[in-house]
């Protein structure tokens, strides 16, 4: 069984919950991190956010998401990068000391060209990342959203992507619900433990059948991923961070949050 000090939960998990019901909740619950996604500041302002999950006695972990680099068209691609500068700003008006890229794909933009477009997104944002002292963390996603979500999608990716950088502002969220599949997966996690580049671990579960590409990921215990083995190699490979919960789902969203978040717990103490 594991104890809670290493739980953190992502605002979308609980999508219905405005972010200041989110933070109480969490905190009330015995969940010590938290992660917020930028849709759920709403008219918050970040600076206002952070006094409410300091007094709530939670730590930031990472502001969600930046990144969505490629686009055909110059004008469309420097507009991104004035975006995440922005959110660059206000995550360190948050407090959080990690913002996760998601790094974008587009189904006009071939895959080689899209590619060296999110290099010269990342490119374009270390300078501001190191300024404000803010991480950035390249999430590799599965591939089945290399068509428009994004084109780095296995581990290794991520570990060249750092490796070529080289910048210690830059490396990897390794969520599980993108890997598993991967058979390089414990290899590449030791790569980038080596690297010193685990900058996140995200926990949730692969449902079969998945009937959503994007919003039917699985409460940790329902599907088929072995998150205590790939748990395991992370701090085998030195992280010592947060476990975050991060889970889209409809089914999910549609129950009662209150009982929701109980069973969140009760996983994460049994299945992470
Ligand atoms: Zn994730």
């Amino acid at each position: 069984m594991n104890d809670l000090s290493r739980l953190a939960v992502h605002t979308i998990t609980t999508k219905p919950w405005p972010l200041a019901t989110a933070l109480r909740k969490y905190a009330d619950a015995g969940a010590k991190g938290i992660s917020v996604w930028k849709e759920s500041l709403g008219d918050i302002k970040p600076a206002a956010a952070a006094s409410l999950i300091r007094a709530a006695g939670l730590k930031t972990v990472s502001m969600v998401r930046g990144g969505f680099f490629p686009a055909p068209m110059a004008g469309e691609r420097n507009k991104k990068i004035v975006d995440n500068l922005a959110l660059i700003e206000a995550s360190a008006e948050l407090g959080a000391p990690l913002l996760v890229l998601v790094c974008g794909a587009d189904p006009r933009v071939r895959l080689a060209e899209a590619r060296k477009q999110v290099e010269e997104g990342i490119a374009a944002m270390l300078p501001a990342a190191r300024r404000a002292g803010v991480r950035l963390a390249i999430e590799p996603l599965h591939p089945m959203y290399a068509d428009a979500r994004s084109v780095v999608n296995t581990m290794r990716q991520a570990n060249d992507l750092c490796e070529s950088f080289a910048d210690p502002f830059l490396g990897v969220a390794v969520d599980v619900y993108h890997v598993w599949w991967d058979p390089e997966l414990e290899a590449q996690i030791g790569r980038c433990g080596s690297l010193g580049k685990i900058f996140a671990f995200h926990v949730c579960d692969w449902l079969t059948p998945t009937v959503d590409f994007l919003n039917d990921r699985g409460l940790m215990g329902e599907g088929c991923i072995d998150i205590p083995l790939i748990r395991s190699w992370v701090e085998k490979a030195g992280f010592s961070g947060f476990s975050e919960v991060e889970i889209f789902s409809e089914r999910l969203w549609a129950l009662d949050q209150d009982a929701f978040l109980a069973r969140i717990v009760e996983a994460f103490k049994e299945f992470v």
